[in-house]
């Protein structure tokens, strides 16, 4: 049984533990001697990921083991959290984070860990990844060396009351451009390229936004210039496209250059152009096998699946990738990345009770 006071107080414990993308040691050592002290095997690799198994109980022991995965990392302002309870929600005092983005995901894994350990119930061995710098770009996932056994799961990491199951998410590139003009005194101008010039109308010709159902541009950042009376000699400009769809992503993002190379040609000027790959996209049929599994898990717990699709990315993109099927599925929290952010205490329940369900049917 999922013990909502000791839920909690992991809960709270664990958000008071100043965990900011890239300073993960001290969470991965409190997560480690929590599932260590749960009986499982426990590992923490130099990026502070941990690794945990749970052997399987019961007529479940041979059973394929369940992947179980969720982040350590918060974004700022994340530091000196100070959550507060109160009206069966929990937030924080509204100067940082709470944090349930995705302390939330990983106080489920541990509850219902300690709940299956409890009660000696019957249950599938479990493999959990409980990573680091997932805020970053991923950094815990794809850094990761894993020799799991599991070949299917679920990464408890997205917002919504729990019942929404992720059945796609997009392929992301990320661009960095950089024009590289002839920088010359502001009142001697002659034979200078200005960069800033060349680089702003490219920029007015690039579509940006969202381009069609399933893809979105943007330049996040433009760096340029170093002093009122000076010509800027280099700008550069990071921006990214996503599309759910590789064929429009590539399409878009050949676009994007071709308009750039229009501008940039015949002005002097020298341009790079760079695409990074930061992860790839997956989709799910509802039909799937591993998606009809987490449905069941939800309607036992009295839950309607909400299929969403999603514009993000998650450690999921990465399990896919790396061959071990998984879908993101809600925790509960809401309003994330603002301090703001908050989770109602039944959400959080019913979150450890799926990751309960799911390995017991
Ligand atoms: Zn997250």
């Amino acid at each position: 049984m999922i013990n909502e006071q000791r839920l909690v107080q992991s809960f709270l414990e664990l958000v008071q533990i100043d965990s900011p993308s890239g300073d993960e040691q001290a969470i991965a050592e409190c997560v480690a001697e929590k599932f260590r002290a749960l009986g499982a095997q426990v590992k923490i690799d130099a990026l502070y990921n941990v690794l945990a198994r749970v052997p399987g109980r019961g007529v479940k022991q041979d059973a394929k083991p369940l992947f179980l995965n969720a982040h350590t990392d918060n974004v700022a302002p994340a530091r000196g959290i100070k959550p507060i309870v109160a009206g069966g929600q929990i937030a924080s005092d509204g100067t940082t984070v709470l944090g349930a983005d995705d302390l939330a995901g990983v106080a489920a894994i541990l509850e219902a860990v300690a709940s299956f350990a409890e009660n000696n119930k019957k249950h599938a061995p479990l493999e959990i990844a409980i990573t680091a710098q997932e805020e970053l770009g991923l950094v815990g996932a794809k850094g990761l060396d894993l020799d799991f056994q599991a070949k299917e799961g679920i990464v408890l990491d997205a917002g919504g009351p729990v019942g929404g199951i992720v059945l796609a998410s997009p392929t992301h590139n990320l661009i960095e451009i950089i024009i590289k003009g002839k920088a010359a005194h502001s009142a001697r101008p002659e034979g200078s390229i200005n960069a800033l010039k060349i680089a702003a109308a490219a920029i007015a010709k690039t579509k940006l936004g969202k381009l069609d159902r399933d893809s979105t541009c943007n330049f996040g950042i433009v760096r340029a210039g170093t002093a009122r009376n000076i010509v800027p000699d280099k700008v550069e400009i990071v921006g990214e496209v996503r599309s759910r769809n590789t064929r429009k992503l590539d399409a878009h993002t050949r676009a994007m250059k071709r308009v750039f190379d229009q501008v940039v040609r015949g002005t002097g000027a020298k341009m790079e152009f760079r695409v990074t790959r930061a992860y790839n996209r997956y989709e799910f049929k509802k039909s799937d096998r591993l998606v009809q599994r987490v449905a069941k898990a939800l309607k036992q717990l009295g839950r309607t699946p909400r299929y969403e699709m999603t514009m993000g990315g998650s450690d999921a993109n990465i399990w896919n990738a790396k061959g071990i099927k998984t879908v993101v599925v809600s925790v509960g929290y809401e309003e994330i990345h603002t301090t703001s952010e908050y989770l109602p205490v039944a959400e959080l329940v019913k979150a450890a009770e799926l990751v309960e369900a799911l390995a017991s049917i």
